[in-house]
């Protein structure tokens, strides 16, 4: 099924745990990513569902597979594990999708491993439905973030804090290596193993790091900048869309640069810059405006293990660990401006563009304004009409001025051709989501496949497909949750 090329498994032993994945009682397939499988060139034959469901529940080892639990550290809410690794995951090998890219195939939720401490090494069907919306919505949108290939059933409870029904989740992903893989070796002091590990993310994730310094020394921070630069890329976009990680640990912060580990996350209704979901997150540590400042102390964890490879003087090793630090955060505001100014329309960067964005934030803030309503009905704006604009705040009569400031922005955007309206409503159309993932149908879609119904999984999934159209048949899933339907809290579910 799978034409697997597994690299990592040929790393050092004391990377990973090789371990199989523990049958389950009755896999059944509940959803698979057929497009994505034929981007992987993944063979998969639907008219045997049970087979497949059997192979992707880790019941059936594929052949060229060689399953193993990868070894890592991490800071989890600032504390430092120094030994995680994949407790319910378990990487069955890599293909070489039809772009040549290696990607990881990865079961989660496959039994324990070596690393599964107390846990049980699965997961329950809700928190594997709700990151596979979320992956495949990310998709969408274009932002970095791990897929989701498929979703089976167990047939096994799992115990939380109620008995729930197990599931597998198979995810994909340009890799698993995350800042806690090289902290799990700096931990040990293990200079050789971090070489080793920094060689094979420059050939697996910035290949053209190696022709630039012809493998000398300075490719290792070289490297830290470029993971610096992918993240701080990464939150800019998280934050464009009103998105929560809600678990930042250094753990769950991948190397590509791609978002990982979509567990209490959740996309914000109403914007709050401090909203937090997360039951765990009761300081706020990883509420919405403070994901640059984590990534940036994330990095700043990486930095650390890197400094060894960085300089053999410690003194200029650190000099340069903190120049990537400083330059995540320009790379973060640069980010920052060029997201938010592509959701005002805005073509051509200016001095103010800041403040532009800043204001109408502040306006929203006022206003607990519903996030991707207020960016989705600037086209209307832009097109004359303002009414739908102006429910969305408790004070419309204030946002007269910004709307005059942002015309006159508009008009003076762009060289040559004046767009039309029409042209400026079509850029922000397509930049700003009708559709997010919001909580309420998440959590519809749980509940109704919890009792056997996945009519509410399968449509909103459908519905995500197409995030930046409107399609009348999907126009409620654009809608914000009416009050009784609030969610307020999400959990991990592990
Ligand atoms: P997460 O919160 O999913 O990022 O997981 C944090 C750590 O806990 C990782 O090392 C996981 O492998 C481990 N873990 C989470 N849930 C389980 C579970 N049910 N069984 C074993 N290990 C788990
Ligand atoms: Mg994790």
């Amino acid at each position: 099924m799978f034409s697997f090329d597994n690299s990592y498994s040929r790393l050092p032993e004391r990377f990973f745990a090789p371990v199989y994945p523990e049958p389950v009682e009755d896999p059944k397939l509940l959803a698979f990513n057929e497009k994505l499988a034929r981007q992987l060139g993944v063979a998969a034959d639907l008219s045997d569902p049970d087979r497949l469901a059997a192979i992707l529940a880790g019941n059936v080892v594929p052949s060229g597979a060689s399953p193993l639990a990868m070894a890592y550290a991490g800071h989890q809410f600032g504390n430092f594990v120094p030994k995680l690794g994949d407790g319910r995951a378990i990487l069955l090998g890599e293909v070489i999708d039809a772009e040549g890219r290696r990607r990881d195939i990865q079961l989660k939720g496959a039994g324990p491993t070596p690393f599964s401490r107390r846990g049980d090494g699965r997961a329950a069907l809700g928190p594997v439905l709700r990151e596979y919306i979320v992956s495949e919505a990310f998709a969408a949108f274009g932002i970095p973030a791990t897929r989701a290939l498929a979703a089976v059933s167990t047939g096994e409870p799992v115990y939380r804090e109620r008995v729930e029904q197990g599931a597998v989740f198979v995810r994909v992903a340009a890799s698993h290596v995350r800042v806690g893989t090289f902290q799990y070796l700096a931990a040990s002091g293990d200079e050789e193993g971090l070489k080793t590990l920094a060689d094979y993310v420059i050939d697996r994730h910035y290949p053209d790091l190696k022709d630039r310094f012809e493998n000398g020394p300075e490719r290792y921070a070289a490297l830290l900048e470029a993971v610096a630069l992918a993240q701080a890329r990464l939150i800019a976009r998280w934050l464009g869309v009103g998105f929560i990680h809600g678990v930042m640990n250094t753990d769950n912060m991948t190397i590509s640069g791609e978002t990982i580990d979509f567990g209490p996350c959740a996309f914000m209704d109403e914007y709050d810059q401090m909203k937090v979901f997360s039951s765990i997150d009761q300081a706020g540590r990883y509420a919405y405006r403070n994901q640059p400042g984590i990534g940036q102390w994330n990095i700043a964890r990486l930095a650390e293990c890197f400094l060894p490879l960085i300089d053999a003087d410690e003194e200029r090793a650190v000099e340069k660990a903190n120049s990537v630090l400083k330059a995540f955060g320009e790379h973060f505001q640069s980010a920052w401006l060029d997201v938010f100014r592509t959701k005002l329309g805005l073509t051509q960067a200016r001095e103010g563009d800041g403040d532009l964005v800043q204001g109408l934030m502040a306006e929203m803030q006022t206003s607990s304004a519903d996030f991707t309503r207020v960016f989705r009905s600037l086209s209307e704006v832009a097109r004359g009409r303002t009414a739908g604009f102006l429910d969305l705040f408790t004070a419309p009569e204030t946002l007269a001025d910004w709307i005059a400031r942002w015309r006159n922005r508009l008009e003076e955007d762009g060289e040559g051709a004046k767009r039309s309206a029409d042209q400026i409503a079509a850029a922000l159309d397509a930049v700003n989501p009708a559709i997010i993932p919001r909580n309420h149908r998440i959590e519809e879609a749980i509940v109704a496949a919890n009792d056997g119904d996945l009519k509410p999984f399968n449509r909103l999934v459908e519905a995500l497909e197409r995030p930046f159209e409107d399609r009348p048949e999907f126009a409620a899933y654009a809608e914000p949750p009416r009050p009784e339907q609030r969610v307020l809290r999400t959990f991990c579910g592990t």
